[in-house]
Parts: structure tokens; C-alpha cells; sequence
């Protein structure tokens, strides 16, 4: 019997009916932006293993440095003791931020560093006096990871709210402000409602796991104005959206919004190991400050700043430096746009989009997803439709002709019914 197949009789899959759970396919290795399975067979991957892997699969620059680092120590613990990889990308993280986002805290994963946002922000109410502001103010479509307290700020339907009424905390939910109903109701809501709220918090200018849908810079301008008035921390969610997949280095860029907390994971280790990070102003810090450990943010996961992913994350920005991935953004953005427009005319396809690396091709309706995952197998390529769309969101250094494959295999599946 294969490792797999002994292994299947045990192993619980993320997102699975496990009743019908199709085998995993066995990979053997990875390179570039192929994926190796076992039986020899090489799928181009379009995924970047869950927007992970910007660099494509095994850089050189983010094995060497992870291995340096394995042979002087794998980790030590955050509490007393410093390890060099993580107090230097402490500092790089903080310099590429923009004002006084200054203070980095290290988690392991982006379900945990949202929760953390959440505990700074409704603590540092609590710390300077600011009783009953408990509520993270959360949108239609949004997406925050899987953890009780971040599924209670994802979309209702998705987070399954109603299946854990009882168990998960209530906060409020409310469509993007994006046009003149939903800002009417936005305004009202924070009207009604800004003495519960301590945040409010959104997935910039992508709503990923939602189904890439994509909204302007006004939105995040009309929630920095909003968080303004009424004094509340504006997170911005960019686990997805960070490390350039949008065409920036950050989403808040394109806005000209700087938000009170970030929270970054998914391409921060070039998808070499679980690491995340949650960066908050030193207004926000300081309200921790104080002669009692009353007012301490109480929170330390055991693999905290690990400093293999704190090696590999150090690495990865070396290599944003070093090598030219905004220009491969961009030009992945064009050759997407222009070899994924003819969808359009497709039966069924709803809409086609661009953002960055971020392709969607949006359907009316994708009724066997399981089908349509074997087909694309079938291709030789690794594109996993979801909800209602079949997208593309590559490492930014696939070469043009792979980045073609991509493309062709997905007109081509969406031609063949
Ligand atoms: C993936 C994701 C998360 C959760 O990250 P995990 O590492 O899976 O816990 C949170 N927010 C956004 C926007 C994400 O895309």
C-alpha cells in the first residue's frame, strides 16, 4: 500500500466532504511554478499554493537562508530570548511601512494574526478607559480566516454564522459602502452604532476567498473617514492582498490610505513556512503602556517569530529588492488581461477581471467544480475553481509561455462543456 493511500484511511482534509473527497494527487517535488507529482507528471501551478509561493516554488536565496539558519538554530522561544531573524524583519517590516505603523507582533498563521488586530483593538479601548467598544464593525463577501473569532468577522453566510449561533461572538456585518444604497447604509449603521464599535476591518481593494471581487480606492477612503470621526482602528486586512499581488507592494498604496493595524501572511515567507505578522501604529502600542501588566496584550503562540519563517520572510524581501517582481506584475496584469478577455464572449461567463496577478474568470454559476478541477488536471494545469469563479493567481516569476498555458487551458475547458 502507498504512503497515500495509508495515510488517506487518516488524514482530514481542509474544506472536504470527506464522503466524496477526490484523492489528493501525490507530489513528489516542486520547481518554479511547476509542481512535480510522483507518477513524472509536471502541472503548471496557477495558484501559488493559496497566493503563497510569489517566488515560485525552491528560490535558491530562501533555501540558503533557511538552511544557514537551521544549522545555527531552528528556534528559540520568543519570551526572554531574541533571535536575529525576527528582530531584523521587525525592523525591514516597519520601514516598509508607511507613518508610525512601528510595532510588528509575530504569529504563526493570518487566522491568529486577525485575532490579534481584534485584541489590540478593542483592548486599547479598554485600556484607556473606553468601556463597551467590544464590536469589529466587518463586510458582506469578506474573508478573515477560520479561527471562532475570525469567522465571526466573515461573511455570514460563509462563516456559517447561524450554524454557530451561540458559540461565536456577534459582530455586525454591512455591504461595502460601494454605491449610494450601501453608503447610505454604512453611514447609518455608524451613526446608530459607533459607541459599541472599537474597529472596523476589510480586505483592501480584493475581497479574496469571497471570490476575488475587486472594489476602488474611494471605498477605502470613505473607511478611513469614517474611522476618523468616530475615533475607530481601521485594520486592513492584507494576508492576500500584501507582497505585491494587487500591483503594488500594498493594497493601501493604490488608496493613499494608511490604515491603524496590518495584518500580513500567505507571501510573506515566499510560501516557505507559517509565519504572519500584525502591525499596529505607536499610538495604538502606547495605550499597552502603562506600570501595570493589566493593560499587557496577552497573547504569545509557542512558535511566536519562529525564526526559520523569519529567515525565509527576510529572505523574500531580499529578493523583492534584488530582482524585478513589481515589473513582473505588471506584466503578468497585461498578458492575463489580454488572454483571458476572449472568456468573455464564453457561455456562462459572467465577468473578466484584472488586478495585479489576480485573473478571474467569473461564471454565472459553477454547478461541478469537482468536474471542472479534473478537467484542468486533465490540461496539465493546477487552477481550482471555487464559488463561482476560475481564477489565476500565479508566482509573479512564471515565464510568459507557462503563463500562456494557464490561460489557454482555462479558455479552453470553459469552450468544451
Ligand atoms: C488566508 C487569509 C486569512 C487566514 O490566513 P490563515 O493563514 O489561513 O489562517 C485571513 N485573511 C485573509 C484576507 C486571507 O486571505
Amino acid at each position: 500500500m502507498s504512503w497515500l493511500e495509508e495515510g488517506w484511511r487518516h488524514v482530514w482534509l481542509p474544506y472536504a466532504q470527506m464522503q466524496t473527497a477526490p484523492l489528493p494527487m501525490p507530489v513528489a517535488r516542486t520547481q518554479g511554478a511547476r509542481i512535480i507529482l510522483e507518477d513524472g507528471r509536471e502541472l503548471i501551478d496557477g495558484i501559488a499554493s493559496w497566493w503563497t509561493a510569489c517566488h515560485g516554488y525552491n528560490h535558491p536565496h530562501i533555501q540558503q537562508a533557511v538552511a544557514r539558519q537551521l544549522e545555527a538554530m531552528p528556534h528559540v522561544m520568543f519570551g526572554g530570548l531574541a533571535n536575529q531573524p525576527a528582530y531584523r524583519l521587525a525592523t525591514r517590516l516597519a520601514a516598509m511601512m508607511p507613518a508610525d505603523l512601528n510595532r510588528v507582533f509575530f504569529t504563526d498563521s493570518g487566522s491568529v494574526a486577525v485575532e490579534v488586530a481584534i485584541k489590540i483593538a478593542v483592548q486599547s479601548c479598554l485600556n484607556k478607559g473606553e468601556r463597551g467598544r467590544t464590536k469589529i464593525l466587518a463586510f458582506s463577501g469578506g474573508y478573515h480566516g477560520d479561527t471562532l473569532g475570525t469567522m465571526a468577522i466573515c461573511d455570514p453566510d460563509e462563516g456559517m454564522h447561524s450554524l454557530f449561533t451561540g458559540l461565536l461572538p456577534e459582530h455586525p456585518v454591512v455591504p461595502l459602502p460601494t454605491d449610494e444604497a450601501s453608503i447610505a447604509t454604512f453611514e447609518a449603521f455608524l451613526e446608530r452604532e459607533h459607541k459599541s464599535l472599537a474597529a472596523i476591518i476589510v480586505e483592501p481593494l480584493v475581497q479574496g476567498a469571497g471570490g476575488m471581487v475587486f472594489h476602488g480606492p474611494e471605498v477605502l477612503q470613505r473607511l478611513r473617514a469614517a474611522a476618523d470621526h468616530y475615533g475607530l482602528t481601521l485594520i486592513f486586512d492584507e494576508i492576500f492582498t500584501g507582497f505585491g499581488r494587487t500591483g503594488t507592494m500594498f493594497a493601501f498604496e493604490q488608496a493613499g490610505v494608511v490604515p491603524d493595524i496590518i495584518t500580513l501572511s500567505k507571501a510573506l515567507t515566499g510560501g516557505t513556512s507559517p509565519l504572519a505578522a500584525t502591525i499596529a501604529t505607536d499610538r495604538l502600542f502606547e495605550a499597552f503602556l502603562s506600570e501595570s501588566p493589566m493593560t499587557a496584550l496577552m497573547h504569545g503562540p509557542t512558535y511566536m517569530a519562529h525564526a526559520l519563517g523569519c529567515a525565509a520572510a527576510n529572505a523574500s524581501l531580499d529578493i523583492f529588492e534584488s530582482e524585478p517582481r513589481m515589473a513582473q506584475v505588471a506584466a503578468i496584469s497585461t498578458q492575463m488581461a489580454k488572454e483571458l478577455e476572449p472568456c468573455r464572449g464564453l457561455p456562462g461567463v459572467k465577468d473578466v477581471r484584472v488586478m495585479g496577478a489576480i485573473g478571474v474568470v467569473q461564471m454565472h454559476e459553477i454547478k461541478d467544480p469537482a468536474g471542472l478541477r479534473q478537467k484542468f488536471l486533465q490540461e496539465g494545469v493546477w487552477i481550482r475553481p471555487f464559488r463561482d469563479i476560475v481564477y489565476l493567481t500565479p508566482a509573479f516569476t512564471i515565464a510568459p509561455e507557462e503563463l500562456s498555458k494557464l490561460t489557454a487551458a482555462i479558455r479552453r475547458v470553459l469552450t468544451t462543456p
